[in-house]
């Protein structure tokens, strides 16, 4: 790479040589030119005093001493070429060589003839490196001859020429050396910082350290300069510290939101996204090497009691320890991670066989089963397990997933506290359950429902009120019982449209009801435990009240006794808010749910509806009769209405009003109908045939 230093030092040299080189032409021009001036002046003086002193001698004969003595005077002038007389004829009388032609150095007197002299007039003349001095010997008037003296200038000066050159080279040399030297020193003089700066940049760049500094002394611009780049390094310093606090913040935010979002923050286990990744990871490379890789889907039993019984610290801790135990339980290199709520899901890899499966399983039932101690109260949990295996789903991991929930769900059923292999005949209902969660969406879209009403009446058998029971029809898939999509709409967060779309459709349709059947009638509509926490739906539904558009004295709304419980607080205030704008609220499915009695009182609702469970069972069960008539006994103590739902026979229908039972409903009134059946007379005079 050519350096700064270089190139100044070759054009500091390269232009002191041409200089010293203009100079030197220039000098010798000028000294040749004043040379030959002071030769010409000289010579002319000599040819003037010459002239003088051959006049009287001219007329002598050709050659003469006296002539020639005259012009011998010339000896003493090394570079005279020749020197001739000529008599007033112009005859040459007399012929000197000089001391320039005796030497050889020319070649010949003269290139120019006799008679040309003649014709020349008196002066100077130059010829070919001559000077002639023409000299009118005598008067000018009367010449009596003419001498023409020819000096070599040439040779004087081209010794001269190099004579100068010799003399002078030397010293431009000299010069030429000292401007290097000077050049040098001075160049490296400012250079110094500048190579100090590049050394530190270098260093910057090599290291990455930015906290470095040069000296701001020495000259203006080398000063300004270092200032300059000391201002940057400075500048860069707290970008670069600011970026590096920023970097480190930034680190750290990613490594917590990755914890957060691939662990679980209670128990520090992977969560389901976690999972998920590791189970297509685990899926795909089982797949390849074509081995097992096997589920297991765990859900506490019981689980709510303990939150409810012991509070959520306590149920948070239960969790925690459950799933170090479930951690240690494991072998290596199989994952655990948390669902959410009570749910755990195990990955197995290794290709696990059957036994080994159930191996674990037990020890894991018999690990969590163990009497816990959380806050000096007893706890006793057991755990449901599902196993499902990837190669009876060819290694798809939702399937896998789905089976092995499948699997638990079985497992609950059976009775909790056990594992339950997944087998290809509940594949049946998990593939049923999948096609009615990829045909909602298109159903909302389409309103492929409609609403069939159920009656509720009196102990006197008068109608007073009819609940709305939603229903679907798909061409593919057939009829489809809102016990088995709601559950579905609710997992797949379809149910606020739901029950918007009832509502709606509610609406519409109640004015027909009531102008058959009076103002007074009721509509009940059933709300899910989502909808309670669903700000969009409550919100929907106290706007709908407040602007008229449900009609608030001919609506209720039922919500069950488990949806109510699972978020208290937030549906009592939804509930008080409902009840301020005059809406009737009934409790679902009394008796099913866990509620404690001491809840019961605070619960803002008009109506308890008893679950069928218990109706079905007056006449066959005491302990059942016995359940009715305290629940009956307790709403009116607690001044509510009291509905029995599932009615079927006159035994039970005598039984609840004879107990005192405000509401009766149940196919022995009538099934749930459509709005046309509903309003033909027809359909009235049965309801009412029925019900005597
Ligand atoms: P639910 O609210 O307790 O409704 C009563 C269920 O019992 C209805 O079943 C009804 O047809 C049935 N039923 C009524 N009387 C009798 C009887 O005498 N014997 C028998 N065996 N059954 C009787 P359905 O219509 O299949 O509804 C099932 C559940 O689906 C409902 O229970 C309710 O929880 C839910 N559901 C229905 N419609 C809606 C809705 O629009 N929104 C919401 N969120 N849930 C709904
Ligand atoms: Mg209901
Ligand atoms: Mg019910």
């Amino acid at each position: 790479m050519k350096s700064l230093r270089s190139d100044i030092a070759l054009t500091t040299i390269a232009s002191v040589a041409i200089i010293s080189v203009l100079i030197m032409a220039l000098s010798i021009r000028v000294y040749e030119e004043l040379y030959q001036d002071f030769v010409a002046f000289e010579f002319d003086a000599l040819a003037e005093n010459m002239a003088v002193d051959l006049l009287p001698v001219i007329n002598n004969s050709a050659g003469s001493f006296s002539q020639t003595q005259v012009l011998l005077r010339l000896d003493e002038y090394e570079y005279v070429d020749f020197a001739r007389v000529y008599n007033e004829y112009g005859e040459l009388v007399n012929l000197y060589i000089g001391n320039a032609n005796i030497n050889g150095d020319t070649s010949q007197t003269s290139s120019i003839t006799d008679t040309e002299y003649q014709t020349l007039d008196s002066g100077f003349q130059t010829d070919d490196g001559s000077i002639f001095v023409i000299k009118i010997i005598g008067e000018a008037d009367f010449p009596m001859g003419k001498l023409v003296l020819s000096y070599d200038i040439q040779k004087p000066l081209a010794e001269n020429r190099w004579e100068f050159i010799s003399l002078v080279t030397p010293v431009v040399l000299l010069l030429l050396l000292s401007t290097v030297f000077i050049t040098l020193r001075l160049q490296k003089r400012l250079l110094i910082p500048l190579t100090s700066l590049i050394a530190k940049m270098k260093k910057v760049e090599r290291e990455a350290n930015y906290d470095v500094k040069v000296s701001e002394a020495g000259k203006f611009e080398i000063a300004s300069l270092g200032r300059g780049f000391n201002s940057m390094m400075r500048h860069i310093k707290q970008q670069t510290d600011i970026n590096q606090r920023k970097t480190l913040l930034l680190e750290r935010q990613q490594s917590q939101m990755e914890k957060l979002a691939n662990f679980d923050t209670l128990t520090g286990l992977p969560n389901r996204q976690f999972l998920m990744k590791s189970l297509s990871i685990e899926l795909a490379r089982a797949k390849r090497d074509k081995s097992e890789v096997a589920l297991m889907f765990l859900d506490l039993d019981g689980f709510k009691q303990v939150n409810d019984s012991f509070g959520h610290d306590a149920g948070d801790k239960l969790l925690c320890g459950i799933s170090t135990e479930i951690s240690y339980a494991m072998r290596e290199g199989d994952i655990v991670g948390r669902l959410g709520g009570d749910e755990f899901l195990i990955i197995l890899v290794g290709n696990p066989t059957q036994s080994q499966l159930q191996t674990i399983a037990r020890r894991l039932i018999t690990t969590i089963t163990q009497l816990h101690h959380i806050d000096g109260w007893r706890v006793d949990p057991s755990v449901s397990i599902g196993i499902a295996l990837a190669t009876d789903c060819d290694y798809a991991a939702s399937s896998l997933v789905t089976n092995a929930d499948v699997a638990m769900y079985e497992a609950k059923k059976e009775g909790k506290g056990r594992y339950v292999w997944f087998t290809s005949s509940m594949q049946e209902a998990t593939r049923r359950k999948n096609q009615v969660a990829t045909f909602l969406p298109h159903a909302i879209e389409n309103s492929d429902f409609h609403l069939v009403y159920q009656a509720k009446v009196n102990e006197f058998g008068e109608v007073v009120g009819f609940e709305t029971l939603l229903r679907w029809y798909d061409e593919e898939l057939g009829n489809i019982s809102p016990a088995e999509f709601i559950p579905i709409a609710e997992q797949s967060d379809k149910i606020s449209e739901i029950t918007l779309w009832v509502i709606n459709q509610a609406c519409i349709e109640i004015p027909r009801i009531t102008a058959q059947y009076g103002e007074k009638i009721r509509i009940s509509i059933n709300l899910s435990a989502y909808d309670l926490i669903n700000v969009h739906v409550t919100d929907s539904i106290l706007n709908g009240l407040r602007s008229g558009k449900i009609p608030k004295d001919n609506v209720e709304f039922e919500i069950t006794e488990s949806a109510y419980m699972n978020n208290f607080s937030i549906a009592n205030t939804f509930l008080s808010d409902l009840k301020n704008e005059g809406c009737k609220i009934s409790l679902d499915d009394f008796g099913t749910g866990y509620s404690s009695l001491s809840y019961i009182t605070e619960f803002n609702i008009d109506t308890l509806k008893i679950d069928r469970q218990f109706v079905s069972q007056i006449g066959l069960s005491k302990r059942s009769e016995l359940i009715t008539i305290t629940i009956i006994e307790m709403a009116k103590n607690l001044n509510l209405e009291v509905c029995a739902e599932g009615i079927e026979t006159h035994e039970q229908s005598a039984f609840l009003t004879d107990n005192g039972c405000h509401i009766l409903q149940g196919f022995l009134y009538s099934k749930p109908i459509p709005l046309d059946a509903l309003l033909s007379q027809q359909e009235e005079q049965a309801l009412l045939r029925l019900a005597n």
